[in-house]
């Protein structure tokens, strides 16, 4: 293992920190990446947001995600109960540009993709290497990390960690930085179908969320080569009221939704189930002296509408451009990070308050549009992640979901950062 000193140690290969690394190394800093799975390797969270795009172009992928033939996703539609769907939110026929089309990844293939790049501008890779504790000096702040490979420690040392791993939360877990979302406490369970029922022509690769009873839903995302992603996500008590077997629960629920039950009766169920609670959380800072947070091991928001990707290549992005600032100006203080955490966290709440709205038991999309349709195109630019435009101006359309349904406080934490010193650090 290359154990000389680096400008950057990136903690995991997912779409945040392969973004951040291949955009570091393309501007000459020595970086390099870590991640404790074997590469390529599953990962959940395949609905991409339209304004994906945008980083995609950056990094110079959009041709390869074509080449590599994902499923094209148009639209998200919306469908009740007894099978009743809403008009589909068409992305063309809200702006007129490329990324109106975007995709349902694998997200193997996804995120290879990008850590190849990374590594094509000059970052160093190595998979199944896991980190195990940050080093420290003696003021506190973080200058490396440890990691575990083929059985031996190796101490890595940096001008900067970025923390991109995940939902395990690897900086914010070991100082106790990571809070749930007190109004977003939901559990996931999912699976894949093989020939299942596929809409037809533009409706072919939408994402269709789809509700059953007290405000749960499931996602159903086609995928390529006739395999569709099909999740369910509600409260703890009400999927887990009767057991936890994912597999009943599951069958339960699809004859909950007329829809679902149709579209899923001439497919075949393959390969596990998968379950995952503790959905949303966000970490109480986004960076102290020598470490910045990006993607899932900074925020997590649940993805109903798609968002993680988009908010993991997003953050990975601006997070990068401020540590590039930062290097160059050789000062990787956490204070050179507060406005990406104010960005990073002004986004998030836009897309949190609708996704509140969404499980509150009187909103609905229906009524919200019915009572508004001039704010039609705003509610769009959220669903399609066009939210990091400096004020930007979605009063108004919160202004009317308040008319509806009460929306909570922003969460008073995140955006913050903390100088080294004044906190005590584990590892
Ligand atoms: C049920 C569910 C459904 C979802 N659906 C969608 C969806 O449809 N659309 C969408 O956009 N998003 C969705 N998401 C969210 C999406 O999965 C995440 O937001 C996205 O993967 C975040 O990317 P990331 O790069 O931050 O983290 P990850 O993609 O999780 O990558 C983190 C990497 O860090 C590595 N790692 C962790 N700890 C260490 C360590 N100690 N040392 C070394 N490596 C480490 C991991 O192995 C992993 O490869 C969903 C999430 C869930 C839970």
């Amino acid at each position: 293992m290359n154990t000389s000193d680096w400008d950057v140690i990136v903690i995991g290969a997912g779409p945040a920190g392969s973004t951040s690394a291949a955009l570091l190394a393309e501007k000459g800093h020595r970086v390099l990446v870590l991640d404790k799975e074997k590469f390529p390797r599953y990962h959940i969270g395949e609905s991409m947001m339209p304004f994906c795009w945008f980083t995609l172009d950056r990094l110079g992928l959009v041709d390869q995600m074509d080449k590599i033939g994902f499923q094209q996703k148009h639209s998200v539609q919306f469908v009740t109960m007894e099978g009743k769907m809403s008009r589909p939110f068409y992305f063309f026929q809200h702006y007129d540009h490329p990324s109106a089309t975007t995709w349902q990844v694998e997200r193997q293939e996804f995120d290879q993709m990008i850590i190849d790049k990374a590594v094509s501008n000059g970052a160093e890779f190595y998979d199944q290497t896991k980190v195990v504790a940050p080093i420290h000096n003696d003021a506190g702040s973080v200058v490396g990390v440890v990691a575990e490979r083929d059985g031996e420690r190796h101490e890595l040392h940096a001008k900067l960690v970025v923390d991109a791993s995940g939902r395990e939360c690897f900086y914010a877990s070991k100082n106790k930085w990571r809070k749930r979302d007190p109004h977003l406490s939901k559990v996931a369970i999912w699976t894949y179908y093989e020939g299942a029922v596929r809409d037809p022509g533009l409706d072919a690769g939408s994402t269709t969320v789809a509700y059953i009873p007290e405000k749960g839903w499931f996602w159903y995302i086609p995928m390529r080569d006739n395999k569709v992603s099909v999740g369910l996500v509600a409260e703890n008590g009400y999927l887990f009221r009767e057991g936890r077997d994912p597999a009943e629960i599951m069958d339960r629920e699809i004859k909950e939704n007329v829809w679902i039950q149709e579209h899923l009766a001439p497919g075949k169920q393959v390969g596990e189930y998968w379950v995952t609670g503790d959905y949303s959380y966000r970490s109480d800072y986004c960076a102290t002296d020598g470490v910045v947070l990006v993607g899932d091991a900074f925020a997590f928001l649940d993805p109903v509408f798609s968002s993680g990707v988009f908010l993991a290549l997003k953050s990975g992005e601006i997070a990068a451009d401020a540590i590039d600032e930062a290097l160059v100006a050789g000062d990787t203080s956490a204070e050179r990070f507060e406005a990406y955490g104010h960005k990073v966290c002004e986004a998030i709440e836009r897309m949190r308050k609708i996704v509140c709205a969404f499980y509150h038991p009187d909103f609905s999309f229906a009524k919200l549009v019915k009572n508004n349709p001039d704010l039609r195109p705003t509610l769009t630019d959220l669903l399609i992640g066009d939210i990091f435009v400096e004020n930007q101006n979605f009063d108004a359309l919160f202004d009317a979901v308040r008319e509806i349904c009460e929306l909570p406080d922003d969460l008073e934490y995140g955006f913050k950062v903390k100088a080294a010193d004044a906190v005590p650090l584990a590892g």
